[in-house]
Formats: structure tokens, sequence, C-alpha cells
């Protein structure tokens, strides 16, 4: 809350000095704050807009277009007259257009200046932002939303590309059997911040793809994410047929044709997108393989513009082009057969005068196998001088699992580097621990995210305020799961009984364990039920209670995945674990939000080295809740004995039967043994002392390592500028 705000009780008096504020101006205000999703990662902005109707605001999930939509001026302005709220949106609407304006100040203008007038073009297939905005499924997407937003806090000249789906990812709700089923809502563009992208002419811009079958249409829309704009393109336009107009409408949905006109719409088209509103990149980023059709065109446009050659130009456009992988996991790398490839991409495989075989090489380890299908992240690493993993394990990995592209050399020697990933801070840390870090941190620490120095000073917050503001956070958590199981159980017509017994689920004073991800198979949601016995012993200890609350969505098509998911939501029959369990449904940013910052430990304990990274843990420890944790993705270079817990010694097996064991007996035994007795350590004044040491241990050491200001800083350092210079070392930041 910003110290200049009138007290309630000044309220009546205090509002006649703004009585020159029309009812339109103040509507206007609101309405361009809602315009630029930099209000999402601003509490005090989100609170603006939550006061003005907090029942609706909820309803609406979370989305100032739809409220604003709803009310007229008058209704505003009488509202804020009620709430005072005049100072802080006149405060909130100053600090946006001084953000937008702040440009020469910035980290970005100081180290990244060459960037200026050929920016980074960011390409992802998904953005995650704001719970409001369904572009966006899971982990990739959060992490893009993460790299624009602080890649405008740093003020990196970037723009970033991807689809607008209008349907987005499918909403989870699981029947009385516990079986997930998936609902598709349509999003209406007026319900977005969004607005058609102009050429220089003012015009909306429409580009172009052609296919063997024909044209593909897609329209560009823009959305201002602080300073990035992000372009967003939308086959749904006149002039393409019926099945066309719904090829963007779902992320990850339709067969492997859909994906590859997906994925053609987005490199290709993106890329025509950039020329039409007159943007010259200096880097292209293709962040994971779904855009790395991208170059080609990028060579097409080389060639035509300066009469070169394809060999020179694809050295020329490789130079510029970045490309991160994301997954170790083999069917997370699209695959297709040549059939599809000549069908969209024939048309510009022949203006860039190369025969089909060339292609296809292209897209193959072995260039001249005939078998071997078309992979996009083969592409990408032979369109692109610098590559990187997402860990530092997920680097060794990744270097093994391509050396075939590079047999003349080592596996060392292999040119995949890792830039490991980090979170956006504003975006996850909850207000009352920001208003913590402000008093402690310094008043600037908000500039100096990325540098482990600023966090140094976690160490001088007092221990009671600390375990007293996660409390708040953890009693917030517990609010929301109560409201969401009751409403679940309301939606399966489940009798009152359960109902109400949903209203007072779980314990405030409990050990609380979150889980949240995707279902898929290798991250092994139910490896603490391989002891079941064990673990109901524990689970049964009234002395030390501990209890767990999930939440995650399995692909449409993933039947193993969905088991998953039902067998641990039917725990809520089992007459030991039943009120100690409870599963939130539609796992998305807002659920994962409550979750990350109220609960007491984070649990993660995928078959290592599956996980590339991970991300959601990062965020837990901004707010003060332990990893605990396989040592995989970034826990593997995080984890230091003392700042969390760790499941495993770090050790792969071959035989992965045995491997689950081995990680299910150590789950058990760190738990038994080390977290539940730290959390129970209660001094005279009931503080758990040692584990308030270990949440501080874990803020100062990982908080600004795994932030996405770090994450992006190393961007331009080891990647950005390089390419943009057309320096020509290779990445080399293992
Ligand atoms: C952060 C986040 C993720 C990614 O976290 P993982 O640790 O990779 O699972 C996925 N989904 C949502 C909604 C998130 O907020």
């Amino acid at each position: 809350m910003s110290q200049t705000e009138i007290p309630p009780a000044a309220s009546k008096a205090s509002r006649d000095t703004w009585t020159e504020v029309s009812p339109q101006a103040l509507y206007d205000k609101l309405f361009s704050l809602s315009r630029n999703l930099w209000w999402s990662w601003h509490p005090e902005v989100v609170s603006l807009f939550r006061d003005l109707d907090p029942v609706r605001w909820r309803q609406l999930d979370h989305n100032p277009v739809t409220l604003l939509a709803e009310m007229t001026p008058d209704q505003v302005s009488q509202r804020a007259s009620e709430m005072v709220l005049y100072t802080r949106i006149n405060q909130a609407h100053r600090r946006l257009k001084e953000y937008l304006n702040e440009t020469q100040s910035t980290w970005g203008a100081r180290e990244a200046g060459v960037l200026g007038s050929m920016p980074v073009a960011y390409f992802s297939a998904e953005f995650g932002i704001h719970e409001s905005v369904p572009i966006y499924s899971g982990g990739l997407g959060v992490l893009s939303g993460d790299h624009i937003k602080s890649a405008s806090g740093l003020g990196i000249p970037l723009v970033a590309i991807g689809l607008f789906y209008d349907q987005g990812y499918f909403k989870q709700q699981l029947d009385s059997e516990g079986w997930q089923s998936e609902e598709y809502i349509d999003t209406k563009v007026e319900n977005l911040a969004i607005e058609p992208a102009r050429d220089k002419h003012g015009k909306p811009i429409t580009v172009t793809v052609e296919t063997l079958d024909g044209p593909l249409l897609a329209k560009v829309w823009l959305m201002r994410v602080g300073r990035v704009p992000l372009y967003l393109l939308d086959c749904d336009v006149d002039g393409n047929r019926p099945e066309d107009r719904e090829l963007t409408s779902r992320l990850y949905g339709g067969d492997v044709r859909t994906r590859i006109r997906q994925e053609l719409v987005l490199g290709v088209g993106g890329v025509k997108a950039l020329r039409a509103l007159d943007i010259y990149p200096g880097v292209y980023h293709l962040n994971e393989g779904h855009s790395a059709f991208a170059p080609l065109e990028v060579i097409r446009e080389r060639m035509e513009d300066n009469g070169i050659s394809f060999d020179d130009a694809l050295r020329d456009v490789a130079q510029h082009t970045v490309f991160t992988t994301h997954t170790p996991v083999p069917a997370g790398h699209d695959r297709f057969d040549g059939k599809l490839i000549e069908e969209h991409l024939g048309p510009l495989r022949q203006k860039l005068g190369i025969s089909y075989e060339q292609l296809m090489g292209l897209g193959r380890v072995e260039p001249q196998a005939e078998h071997e299908l078309f992979c996009m992240t083969v592409i990408g690493l032979k369109l692109s001088r610098r590559a990187n993993a997402v860990s530092s394990l997920h680097g060794y990995v990744s270097r093994r699992m391509w050396s075939n592209l590079w047999p003349w050399r080592v596996e060392e020697e292999i040119p995949i580097g890792h830039i490991t990933n980090g979170v956006h801070v504003p975006s996850w840390l909850a207000h009352p621990m920001q208003m913590l870090y402000d008093r402690y941190l310094g008043p600037e620490w908000q500039r100096q995210m990325g540098d482990s120095k600023t966090w140094q000073k976690v160490y001088d917050i007092d221990t009671g305020e600390l375990w007293e503001t996660h409390n708040v956070l953890k009693s917030r958590l517990l609010e929301f799961v109560r409201r969401r199981v009751s409403r679940q159980c309301r939606r399966r017509n489940e009798d009152e009984a359960s109902v109400e017994a949903a209203r007072t689920v779980l314990d405030p004073s409990a050990l609380t364990i979150g889980f949240a991800r995707r279902f898929a198979t290798y991250k092994r949601a139910d490896l603490f039920l391989k002891n079941i016995d064990q673990f109901a012993e524990l689970i049964e200890d009234v002395n030390h209670p501990i209890q767990f609350i999930f939440a995650g969505k399995a692909h449409p098509a993933d039947e193993p995945g969905k088991k998953l998911i039902q067998g641990i939501a039917n725990l809520r029959h089992d007459s030991r674990l039943g009120s100690k369990i409870v599963f939130i449904e539609d796992y998305d940013i807002n659920v994962g939000r409550h979750l990350i910052q109220g609960v007491d430990v984070w649990l993660n304990n995928p078959r290592r080295p599956l996980e590339a990274s991970g991300t959601s843990g990062q965020k837990v420890v901004l707010n003060g809740g332990l990893n605990f944790s396989i040592l995989d993705g970034w826990w593997a270079e995080a984890f230091n004995g003392r700042n969390g817990f760790a499941i495993g010694r770090g050790m792969q097996h071959v035989d992965t039967a045995l491997g689950d064991e081995r990680d299910a007996d150590d789950l058990m035994r760190v738990l038994r043994e080390e977290v539940i007795p730290l959390f129970y350590d209660r001094d005279v004044d009931g503080l758990p002392k040692l584990w308030i040491a270990r949440m501080q241990n874990s803020i100062a050491t990982l908080a600004a390592r795994f932030s996405a200001h770090r994450m992006v800083m190393d961007y331009v350092k080891h990647a950005y500028l390089i390419a943009a210079g057309g320096l020509s070392s290779e990445m080399n930041m293992s």
C-alpha cells in the first residue's frame, strides 16, 4: 500500500479535492493501465482493480479488461471515491508512463545499447503472462513470459513473437471417479488487452505463408508487456478455409499436421510479420524447436536482399540465431515426415533454390538417412551458431544427446552450452514478502534483483517476522484451497457433508507440502505412494502432522498421466489419508501462484535427468518455502546442503524400476528424518529456528541466481551481443 494513501476516516473531506477529476478521465486512466500487462506484476495496481469489485474480479479470472467493460465511468468514479482510490490510480498511471519513458537509465541501455536499432526477436509457441491471457499451457510458456518481463525490466531491446490461441489450453475438471475431462472455452479478443498490429502506414497486418496446398493467412495482434511488444499470429481470418481458421485456436491440440502448420505460421509467418512491421532484428532467439522454420525465411530474405547464395545466407543467418532446447525427453522434440515437410515448405524450398534432399538433410542428424524424420531440434541446432540447454546438468545431457551432429568432436566440445532458467521475481513474489524485502533489503532492491549481494541482507530479517509473514501466506493458501475444494465438491453434486468438510479441510499449523506440475509419468507424482504404509504412518502421527496439496494437468492424449491424477485424486476416499491430501483442479498461473507462495515445502521427484530445469521451485524460494527435490534440473546446481532438502545422491539408474525404488525409499527417509523433525523443532517462542535459518539460506543463496533477470543478462552477455555483433566465437557457457 502506498504511504500517501488517505485514511478512510478522512475520505469524505478529501474527496472534494478531487472533484476536478472527471469520471471519464479516471476511467481512462484505469483503462490505459489495463492495456499493458505491466499491471500484472505490480501488486499495488492489481489491488486497484480488485478493489473496484472484489467478487467480480475473482469471477472474471482477474481480467481488468472485462471488469472495466462491465462498469460505467460513473460507477468507477463512485467506487473510487468510496475506496479512496484516486491517489493510487493517479500514481499507478504516472508510474506506468515513467516506466515506458525510462529507457536511458536501464541496464539494457548501458550493456546492450548496440541492440537498439536491431532488437532481439524472441520466438516462442507459448507465453504465460497472466492467468487471464490463455496463450500458455505450462512451464515453457511461463518461462517465455518471465523472459520478456525481465527483458522489459532490464530495458533490453526485444520484441516477442507467438501465436494467438483463442481457446488456449484446456480447462481441467475431474469427475467423481477422478478422471480428467477437458473443456475448451473461447476467449473473445475484445476481452483481452490486444489490438491489431499495424504497419508504418497504419494498416493492420496480415501475412501469407504459401504451402503446396494453398496459402495460409494470419493476422497479427499486438499485446504490450511492459516495454516489450508481443506480436501474436492468428489464423482466424477471412480468406482462410474454415478448418484453417481454427488452426491456431488450441495450444498443442490437433494432429501432427496441425502441429506443422502452426509451426509454419509461427516461424515463417513470424519473420514475415516482423518485416511487415519494419523491424530488422539483429538476433533471432528460437525458444524451443517449434519456431525453428524461422531461419529459413530469414535466409530467403537475405538471398533476395543481398543477392547472395543459399550457403552464404545460411552462414550469415546462423550467426545471428540463438537456439534454446528445453527437454531431454524424446517425445518433446517435434518430428515430421518428408511428405508433410514438402507440403508445407515446398514453396519456400524452391525460392531457396535447394533440393528436397537438402532441405530434409537440415532436419536430420544423418542428412542422407532416408527414413530419418525431420526434427525441429536438429534444424534449430544446424541453423544457429549458439545453442543452449536450460541447466548445467541439462547441458551435459544435451551435448551427449546430440553428439552425433558433430561426430568429429569430443563430447565436451559439442557446441551446446547452458543458461539456467530463472523466474521473474515481481510476478511470483507475494506482496507481504515484497513489503518485508522493501524494509530489509533497501528501497532499491528491485533494481538489483539479479545481484547476489542484494539478497545477503535476508539474514538481517527478524526471524519472528519472517515466520509470521510466511504463515500469513500459508493461511491465504489454505483459504484458497478450501474455497476450491468445496467448489469442486459442489460441482460433482456431492452431499452436504463433503462440501462442509471441504470448507475446513487441512490444518494451518501442519507441515504443508505442495506438488504441482504437468502429470507426465517421468515426473512420478505417485512416488510417495510406493511406500504407502510408511507414508500412512507419517501422516497419522498426530504430534507431527503433515498434509499435501496436489495440482496438475495431463496432456489430453496422455492416458497414463490421467491415471496418475486419478490415483492421487481418489486418495480422498482413503480412510487413513483422505483428509490430508487434496487435489486442486485446473492448475494454471493463478493456482500456481497461490501454491508457491504458501507452502512450507515444495516436492519435486522426477526421474533424473529428465527434468531439464523446472522453475516452480524457484518461485517457492522467493516466498520462503523450502525445496525438497531430486538432484535434477536447476536443483542439482542449487542445493548446497543447507538451503533445502535433497532426495537421492544425484545418481542415474539404467534400471528405472530400481531407480524408482531407491528414490522412493530416500524420499521417505529424508521426509521422516530431516524435513519433519526440523519443522517441528520449536524454541520457547514456538519458532522453528533451524527451519527459519534454512529459509534464509534458501533465499540468500538462490533468489538472485535463479531470477529471470540473471537469466536474461546471461543471454545478453553470452548469446545476444555476440550474435548481433557477428563475432565468430562459439557459445562457451558450460
Ligand atoms: C512455473 C509454472 C510451471 C513450470 O514449473 P515446473 O517446475 O517446470 O513444473 C508450470 N505451470 C505453471 C502454471 C507455472 O506457474
